[in-house]
């Protein structure tokens, strides 16, 4: 077993020390049930499978059709997982729905991805999918290995163990001057406002850095987001409203694209008396933005501190007396798993009873070999 630390090891660490001790040092985990879908997990197999490098230079519309079955076919493996566990063979109608339409927004996204895909693709071509990396972290002054010796490390090897840093890169791609990108989707409810929040960003920062310490070129890092959702066709109103066949609501889940096509085929006298120009102008300049592309680049410089800051952060983390305390705040509290044996440390309760009976030992997940994007119990 190596010793390794992850982004989501580091954000825990300095999220809350007592939260991290339990669940990296001590392998808790709070007993997890499976979910009928596990949607961001799903979705990023079908991306891997568009752009899987071996079937690159095939005809896209197949691989298109491949990524789709793929998704449908996790997402069913998913569901019967989650039906193995709960000993059911269907599931509630209410929750056979969500899952149903959740299904339907991951297709819908796939083929809204697709149509404007290889546009953004055209200077770059993918060379490999979920890539698990691992690199020693070393003292960059004086160019030592750090080594830890806990308990644990010790039991491994008596020498202790050499500390890596390692994470899973979701795709690495080319461009056209040989140069090496990091690819990240991500699937949002919400696309984020401004890049600013990627500028300091760990993962962000220290993905390139590791493959930069692997001898590779890396010219940065594609943050792809991706709105969960999709455009539809516009609402076909009731009877006709101020001369429009289709609703000019501004709300509608639907993109200037999908509109111009609808009423123009559709209402076409109504288009070409201007009717719906308003609304084709909003969707033009401030209708939803179904997806967007970060390019974030650092110079060797900024990952040099990348580098060094993760040395001292690491070297912190394997201190033998290092002092455990909470750092409790509002936002963290409510969606922490350990909040019922925190209150009883807090309280001078027999909070090893509590974790005993609502947690597991569990191995790490990168031990268990799980997708990046699956949970890991509320670290
Ligand atoms: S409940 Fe708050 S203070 Fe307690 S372990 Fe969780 S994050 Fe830390």
């Amino acid at each position: 077993v190596p010793h390794e630390i992850h982004t989501s090891e580091r954000r825990s660490f300095r999220g809350c020390r007592r939260r991290w001790n339990w669940i990296f040092r001590e392998n808790w985990y709070p007993f997890l049930t499976a979910k009928p879908l596990e949607f961001g997990v799903a979705f990023h197999e079908a991306m891997e499978v568009y752009y899987n490098p071996e079937t690159w230079s095939w005809d896209r519309e197949v691989i298109q059709d491949l990524a789709i079955l793929c998704f449908e076919q996790k997402c069913q493996l998913q569901k019967q997982k989650y039906l193995v566990q709960k000993e059911d063979s269907v599931l509630d109608t209410e929750v056979e729905e969500d899952y149903a339409e959740r299904v339907a927004l991951g297709i819908g996204m796939l083929n809204h991805y697709f149509t404007f895909s290889p546009t953004l693709d055209k200077n770059f071509k993918p060379v490999k999918t979920e890539i698990s990396f691992r690199v020693p972290i070393k003292n960059p002054v004086t160019g030592e290995t750090l080594i830890c010796k806990c308990k644990t490390c010790l039991e491994e090897n008596p020498e202790g163990q050499i500390v890596y840093y390692a994470g899973r890169i979701d795709c690495l791609v080319e461009d056209l001057d040989g140069w090496y990108w990091i690819v990240d989707w991500k699937t949002a409810t919400q696309l984020s406002q401004t890049q600013e929040f990627l500028d300091l960003d760990d993962q962000v920062g220290s993905y390139p850095w590791a493959l930069r310490e692997l001898g590779l070129r890396i010219r940065g890092f594609l943050y792809v987001e991706l709105r969960k959702g999709f455009p539809k066709p516009p609402k076909e109103n009731v009877n006709r409203r101020l001369g429009c066949l289709f609703s000019v609501a501004k709300n509608q889940e639907t993109d200037y694209a999908t509109f111009l096509k609808t009423v123009s085929e559709q209402d076409k006298e109504a288009y070409e008396e201007g009717l719906y120009d308003a609304m084709l102008t909003f969707l033009q300049n401030d209708g939803i933005k179904y997806h967007q592309r970060f390019e974030v680049h650092k110079s060797d410089y900024q990952l040099d501190q990348i580098g060094y800051n993760l040395f001292l952060e690491a070297k912190e983390m394997l201190q033998e007396d290092l002092p455990i305390y909470p750092s409790p705040g509002r936002f963290a509290c409510n969606f922490c798993a350990f909040r019922q044996p925190c209150l009883g440390v807090n309280s001078g309760e027999d909070y090893i009873y509590t974790l005993e009976t609502l947690f597991e030992r569990r191995k790490h997940y990168y031990v268990r070999d799980e997708a990046s994007t699956e949970s890991k119990g509320g670290e």
